[in-house]
């Protein structure tokens, strides 16, 4: 997760442009002075004494310690990103369905109800329906009809999620309109950013509380990885998502 008190930080000013932050965010060198981003290819870390391995293991102090839910190279990526979106928080994860699976696991319960506009990319559909069978329904609604949106709002929404522009139709949603529909319920409102990146269209300025990326797609944009994140406040990211992270074995590796 990006928020790692114990591990230093790139000394950036205050005001860098978004192109910046873009290639400059995330991790300082190595003592090696490495100009490109360095690779860490390794599934866990030493450490210099066995108490302090216990105080790591525990969680009780930063440290990279096992590659399942903490990797250099993961936060640099989280780094970066949670810059790019105007976020305090990112979690890598293996996929762009990941972030979606990760929300519905930390999220989520039984007798809990999502509102998800029916246009959005067709496996992100196929895992919401999945989970009624744990009790947590979705209702699909219009990708461009706020109204919809509003009427299918119930006591027990917690999650509104919106893909815009959605892939492949390139739809758009009102994402300031869906977010006051969803605060005024005390729900969250989540935005599928793929198709804009944050070089685009920034959700959470216009008051989405979750952006989540494939960053299969556009992130990466040859073709060559698999991944995705979530991005948003860390106080959901650090104590919501984290607990569930560090467990589930679905976060970037
Ligand atoms: C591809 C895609 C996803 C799923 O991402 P994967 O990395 O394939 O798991 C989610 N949303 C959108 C808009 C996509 O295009």
């Amino acid at each position: 997760m990006s928020e790692k008190k114990g591990i230093p930080r790139v000394a950036l000013p205050q005001d860098v442009r978004l192109a910046t932050l873009a290639v400059r965010e995330g991790l300082p060198p190595t003592p090696w002075g490495e100009n490109s981003e360095a690779l860490f290819l390794t599934s866990s870390f030493v450490h210099p004494d066995a108490a302090t391995a216990a105080r790591r293991f525990a969680n009780e102090e930063d440290a990279f310690v096992y590659s399942r839910f903490s990797n250099p190279t993961v936060t640099m990526m989280e780094r970066r990103l949670a810059a790019l979106e105007g976020t305090s928080g990112c979690i890598g994860t293996a996929s762009g369905m990941a972030a979606i699976l990760i929300t519905i696991l930390a999220l989520l319960k039984s007798g809990d109800h999502v509102v998800c506009s029916r246009g959005v990319f067709g496996s992100t559909i196929k895992l919401f329906q999945d989970f009624a069978k744990y009790g947590i329904e979705t209702s699909f609604v219009s990708q461009t009809d706020v109204d919809e949106w509003r009427a299918a709002m119930k006591p027990n929404t917690k999650l509104l999620f919106a893909e815009t522009p959605n892939n492949p139709l390139t739809e758009v949603c009102d994402i300031a309109a869906l977010a006051g529909i969803a605060h005024a319920k005390g729900a969250l409102l989540m935005v599928d950013n793929c198709f804009c990146s944050p070089a685009l269209q920034q959700p959470v300025k216009l008051g989405a509380d979750l952006v989540m990326h494939s960053g299969t797609k556009y992130l990466d944009g040859q073709g060559r990885v698999m991944a995705g994140a979530l991005c948003g406040p860390n106080r959901l990211i650090k104590d919501v998502f984290g607990p569930v992270i560090r467990t589930a074995g679905i976060k970037a590796e």
